[in-house]
């Protein structure tokens, strides 16, 4: 196992994955930027080092800062968290070629799987179902994407190849609308991403999402640890996650969990992962994979007990996974609510210094979360300060704990969305369980007007 890692990443997640090191004896170095001198897990980690400035390019995303923090800590390895660098594949095979090991997978699979095009062709090799679409990225003629959108069948929606975040998506209704919806996003993309390239697929209309858990190391082992349930959206952002996704009759689940668990076999897969399917009449359709540890990884681990930051590490190390798939045991229900330093109605963001915290606790609650009463939230970065978790031992109970989780958690100073949770945590249709990925922003319109 490492003697030490260095963690590029900042809030919650530096926090959660100097957590996982410590229990396991590894010492810590937290490179941070002047904007996050104070932070609690800089304070905590064996050694810190200052990447540079507040904004995330100058830092955070400041490739060469990163790798000459490692060399002057001594690090042995590189842990990425989520966002930032984390499913960059140069980041990745400058790390190695620097002579550290990545925290993640090989380059090779991230760059197969950030292309959402050449993902979407590996899966189907590899068994998994797919949204139909066009096969590949469009073509420039737009007759061909015309004839493309027909067999679809419309609703279509535009993606960007390179897309992520929410970001670089586009629905069309009727064919009048496609060629310059395709043509806006391929602009787009191209700033965004780097990548003008964009595909199409069937627009689905009332899908769930639902995910899948997997880890994998490089002697070919694979499993996949159940699905969470992330339909409760706004703007395609994530607000609650639970595991396991109520509803969904455990053979499917099990059917799809081994197809995820192949396709890493087949494609060489080395670490965690998460397969993003949309779920509709029964059917699961892939999405997109991410290759990195996921904001909402805490549900699956409550439900099954496996640390998976600490499954990271020790795949990076080189290690054998420690459990075959029949010693994978589900037991109970989670949910988590991301509490986010936003205005509860409007959606704007809310930084600043909190004035005080009181983070809720008791049986089955869990907070993730890097605040204290004095911290200062900066402008610069994602607007998420803390995660609440519960389990229980069913769906009722876990919602049950959560409810009085949020009736307990103050946050002063700055405004957040427990408001928002709270309301939800209410709602007649999340408690039946099974509602779409347009569940919430129906509800907001409706709670706006
Ligand atoms: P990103 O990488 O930006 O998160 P995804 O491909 O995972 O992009 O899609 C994000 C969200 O967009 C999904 O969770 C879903 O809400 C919506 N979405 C994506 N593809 C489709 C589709 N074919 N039909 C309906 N909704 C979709």
């Amino acid at each position: 196992m490492f003697g030490k890692i260095l963690i590029a990443n900042r809030g919650e997640i530096a926090l959660r994955i100097l957590r996982a090191c410590r229990e396991m004896g590894i010492k810590t170095v937290a490179v941070h930027s002047t904007a996050d001198t104070d932070a609690k897990y800089v304070k905590l980690a064996d050694e810190s080092v200052c990447i540079g400035p507040p904004a995330s390019k100058d830092s955070y995303l400041n490739i060469p800062a990163i790798i000459s923090a490692a060399e002057v800590t001594d690090s042995e390895a590189i842990h990425p968290g989520y966002g930032f660098l984390s499913e960059n594949a140069s980041f990745a095979d400058r790390v190695e070629k620097s002579g550290f090991t990545f925290i993640g997978p090989r380059a090779e699979s991230i760059v197969l799987m950030g292309d959402k095009v050449s993902a979407k062709q590996a899966m189907l090799q590899a068994g998994v179902p797919c949204v139909p679409g066009s096969e590949g990225e469009l073509p420039e003629d737009p007759r061909e994407i015309v004839k493309i959108a027909r067999k679809v069948g419309y609703p279509v929606i535009i993606k960007a190849a390179g897309g992520g975040g929410g970001r670089g998506m586009r629905v069309v209704h009727t064919e009048a609308a496609l060629i310059n919806a395709v043509n806006m996003t391929r602009s787009e993309a191209g700033s965004a991403f780097n990548n003008p390239a964009v595909y199409l697929e069937k627009f689905l209309e009332n899908p769930r999402h639902v995910e899948v858990q997997v880890l994998a190391d490089e002697h070919g082992n694979a499993v996949w640890l159940g699905e969470r349930d992330c339909s409760m959206q706004r703007r395609h952002q994530k607000v609650i996650e639970e595991a396991p996704a109520p509803g969904i009759p455990r053979r499917h689940i099990e059917r799809i969990g081994e197809r995820c668990a192949d396709a890493c076999r087949k494609i060489k897969y080395r670490g965690a992962g998460t397969f993003e399917f949309l779920y509709e009449n029964n059917e699961f359709y892939f999405i997109e994979m991410n290759t990195r540890v996921q904001v909402e990884h805490p549900v699956t681990e409550m439900i099954t007990g496996i640390d998976i930051v600490q499954e990271q590490l020790r795949i990076a190390a080189g290690l054998k996974l420690r459990f075959k798939q029949k010693e994978i045991q589900f037991r109970g229900h989670a949910i988590e609510c991301r509490i986010n330093a936003e205005d509860p109605f409007k959606f704007t963001p809310s930084p600043g210094p909190i004035k005080g915290w009181h983070p809720p606790g008791g049986p089955g609650i869990r907070v993730d979360s890097h605040v204290y009463a004095g911290y200062n939230v900066p402008p610069f970065y994602d607007s998420m300060i803390a995660k609440v978790i519960s389990y229980g031992e069913d769906r009722a109970q876990a919602m049950a704990r959560m409810r009085q989780a949020l009736s307990e958690l103050v946050v002063d100073g700055i405004k957040t969305n427990t408001a928002l949770h709270r309301e939800l945590l209410e709602d007649a249709r999340f408690a039946e369980g099974g509602t779409s990925i347009h569940y919430l922003e129906q509800k907001l319109k409706a709670r706006v007007s």
